[in-house]
């Protein structure tokens, strides 16, 4: 029996607004981990909310479970947009990132991108990995203490150094970088103008605003890495509250004005 039969690494395509059709690969495992717990995760429940990091998947069988998809689908190519580093919570959590970053790269071509919540960019390991990705979507969902412990409930993290971080990395990152910010609730005149200064500084290529609208399990289940969890019963799911379509273009009309950063929205 393959390894890949107890826990597969790599799920989807899954498409994404952002990027296309997408082929997940989970580099945390079986058991949800990160350094945020966000309020609307569509994971659910974060079983370890953790800042340590540690080899969760092993990057043979991130190979073998990519490889076995190559194999088994004749037009694996031709059905992805992109690889996407994702999954059961942090990717950069992953000791191995560089290597699971690499190994892709040997078996695809399709650009790999990492979407992270940018806490660990303090380290100059997790940010010399990332270097290796096509493109990066760090979350930037506050500017303030107040949102970014009520949204994003950090581990060992604050807003200023948090934002400092993020900053490094953009000015050594040379691939696509965006920004990607849940809006949960209308923002305040300072939140804005703040947000607006830091993109200034940052300049990244992209700003992504986004809505909750996967609804978030209520409990840890795996089938919740994809987009649409069809295994997951209806019972399970929370449906979450989504600010009016309105709100998102005035404040994304708002960022290209003041920054001439390209700015996306989902549409209603
Ligand atoms: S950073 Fe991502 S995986 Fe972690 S809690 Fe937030 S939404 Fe979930």
């Amino acid at each position: 029996m393959l390894k890949t039969q107890l826990f597969n690494p790599v799920y989807g395509p899954v498409q994404s607004w952002r990027y296309g059709r997408s082929l997940g690969i989970d580099p945390i495992g079986t058991c949800s981990t990160c350094s945020f717990d966000c309020v609307y995760c569509q994971l659910g429940v974060i079983e370890r909310h953790s800042r340590k990091r540690e080899i969760f998947v092993p990057t043979d069988l991130i190979q073998e479970a990519l490889a076995q998809y190559y194999s088994e689908s004749g037009q694996a190519e031709d059905a992805i947009d992109v690889v996407t580093l994702s999954g059961s919570g942090e990717p950069t959590l992953a000791l191995n990132l560089r290597e699971i970053i690499t190994t892709i790269k040997s078996i695809s071509h399709r650009p790999v991108v990492v979407l992270t919540n940018g806490s660990l960019l303090n380290q100059s390991q997790v940010r010399s990995a990332l270097m290796l990705a096509d493109r990066v979507a760090i979350k930037v969902d506050a500017v303030s203490e107040d949102l970014f412990q009520r949204i994003n409930r950090p581990v060992g993290i604050e807003i200023d150094h948090f934002l400092e971080h993020v900053r490094t990395f953009s000015d050594e990152y040379s691939g696509h970088l965006a920004f990607q910010t849940m809006i949960l609730s209308a923002w305040s005149i300072d939140d804005k103008a703040r947000y607006i200064s830091f993109l200034n500084n940052c300049m990244p290529d992209e700003v992504q605003l986004n809505l909750p609208k996967r609804p978030k399990s209520r409990l840890r289940n795996l089938e919740a890495r994809e987009n649409a969890p069809r295994a997951i019963s209806p019972s399970e799911l929370q449906a979450l509250t989504c600010v009016k379509g309105d709100i998102l273009e005035s404040f994304s009309a708002l960022i290209e004005q003041s920054t001439g950063i390209q700015t996306r929205y989902p549409l209603p």
